[in-house]
């Protein structure tokens, strides 16, 4: 198997990763709070873990793949005071918050297969956690760590670090400075500190997203759902919990409080955080004004685009960074990605066709051999090396010179040996496919080909070249069309 490294955020370091229960893989990674379209960032993020989902399938590993959907208990903000982000918007359209939830829960899924993501292994929702959001407060407070207070509970952090909890080291934040820092505007008078975070929150009169609960009709605090969730799929230990940077603090944070503090356990091995998209080097973000849609991309309709983009020209534009390193949006680095995809594409095409041909008058050719097997060597330490995509990518670019070669005749299969020869093929078609996840899109215009066609058809009819014209009709024909060649005008249609 192959050793590969991640940066776990909690210990600063890459480490090499061990699963507690190898070959299982436990993977959590916060999904989405489905009030609004999702942008070209969450879909970074998502990437992000797509990739890490997929290469450790590649290497052997049979991951639980455990994404949530945040369908309540997000406040506006993302403290603990005003309206749940779903609930505000059900009012403003007017609608049911499980309608709200539903429609950006599909939008969700559509964009995320266009990205060819895959879908997690399971998809929990908050709202179908109440029970046990409300267990999990239940013995937080039994154990002295949070408190009641006005139909709300609390969690005491000051309770928490004097049992060794250590609040703030995942994010390196000192106590005190966070202290100075708050200006305590939630949970005004509730709570008894200030830092103190919502377990769950009393419903005023006008929020209309409540469950009954031993304190009263409220609702779970945002952090609670992802601690229980992961909890209840993965265990109270698992290997990896992962989120866009923005997530460290306070969500990451008060998760591991939460897990830490109800079973004892720290509750994650790995952190992994993804770093964020950029536009013009500020933070894409629906409430900066900065965030493109996908179908934006996709259509070019966007102020700042000067033309449309693929879905698969966006991936590759994403993984040619590191997932660690900010990614700032621009149409020079898209149209260098267009290219660069459709070279990879090529390469996939000729090396999917070519096929070994043993010749016993060549001898192996050792330059060859080892400029192709560094080359695979190299995409693997890219990803073994805290998933450097990048690395990768520009190993992937080593070996296409090859598969070039091998096309041009400069080079024949045999002067790489039979071995060396699958392996290329092998390494290039499943690291671009199965672990980049980039796939050919194929140009499906029917209509520009079969009427380019008609053309020739009617040119040779002219010509009364008719063999020619029995060859157009045949080729329709076996792509499941016919002609029409009526008295007034030659057309094409699906044969029926
Ligand atoms: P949200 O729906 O806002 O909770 O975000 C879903 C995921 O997208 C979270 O993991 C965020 O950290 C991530 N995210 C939000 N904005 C960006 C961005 N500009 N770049 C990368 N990831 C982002
Ligand atoms: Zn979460």
């Amino acid at each position: 198997m192959q050793s590969l490294k991640i940066y776990n955020t909690l210990t600063r370091e890459k480490e090499v990763f061990q699963p507690i229960n190898a070959p299982y893989v436990g993977m959590y990674v916060c999904g989405p709070t489905v009030y609004n379209y999702v942008h070209l960032g969450n879909v970074r993020t998502f990437t992000t873990f797509d990739i890490l989902y997929r290469y450790l399938t590649h290497i052997g590993y049979k991951v639980r793949y455990v994404r949530n959907i945040t369908d309540v208990g997000h406040l506006v903000g993302d403290g603990d005071e005003g309206e749940d982000k779903i609930g505000k918007m059900a009012k403003l359209e007017k609608l049911e918050p499980m309608e709200i939830v539903q429609r950006y829960t599909n939008d969700f899924h559509q964009v995320l297969t266009q990205f060819n993501l895959l879908p997690p292994s399971i998809e929990p929702s908050a709202t179908g956690h109440i029970v046990e959001q409300i267990e999990t407060t239940q013995t937080l407070i039994d154990k002295g760590l949070a408190y009641e207070s006005n139909g709300s509970v609390y969690f005491d952090i000051a309770k928490y670090n004097e049992q060794g909890g250590g609040y703030g080291k995942l994010s390196g934040r000192v106590l005190d400075d966070l202290l100075t820092e708050t200006r305590d505007l939630d949970g005004v008078g509730e709570k008894r500190n200030p830092l103190d975070f919502a377990l769950w929150k009393k419903a005023a009169p006008e929020h209309i997203m409540r469950w009954n609960s031993p304190w009263g009709l409220g609702f779970p605090g945002w952090h609670l759902e992802c601690t229980c969730m992961s909890t209840k799929y993965l265990g109270e230990t698992f290997d990896i919990h992962g989120g866009g940077m923005d997530l460290k603090f306070p969500h990451h944070e008060c998760e591991i409080a939460q897990g830490k503090g109800s079973t004892g356990k720290d509750p994650v091995r790995y952190w992994m955080h993804s770093n964020m998209l950029t536009v013009n080097g500020q933070k894409m973000s629906k409430s900066l004004g900065n965030s493109f849609l996908p179908a934006e991309l996709f259509a070019g309709s966007h102020p700042l685009l000067d033309q449309a983009y693929s879905p698969m020209t966006v991936r590759f534009f994403m993984l040619q960074s590191q997932y660690r390193s900010t990614l700032d949006f621009s149409n020079d680095a898209l149209k260098a990605a267009q290219k660069g995809y459709k070279r990879l594409m090529n390469g996939l095409r000729i090396i999917k066709q070519l096929e070994y041909v043993a010749d016993d008058t060549l001898t192996p050719d050792e330059k060859h051999i080892s400029e192709v097997t560094k080359g695979i060597q190299g995409c693997y330490d890219g990803m073994n090396d805290d998933l450097n995509t990048a690395i990768t990518i520009a190993n992937l670019y080593n070996l296409l010179k090859k598969i070039n070669q091998l096309y041009m005749g400069q080079l024949q299969p045999a002067q790489l040996g039979v071995t060396v020869f699958a392996a290329l093929k092998t390494t290039f078609v499943s690291l671009i496919e199965e672990v980049l996840g980039l796939i050919e899109e194929k140009n499906n215009n029917i209509e520009a080909f079969a009427n380019g066609m008609l053309a020739l058809y009617s040119e040779y009819k002219a010509a009364k070249q008719y063999d020619k014209v029995d060859q157009i009709r045949t080729y329709f024909k076996a792509n499941g069309l016919v002609i029409k060649d009526m008295k007034t005008r030659i057309d094409w249609a699906y044969e029926e």
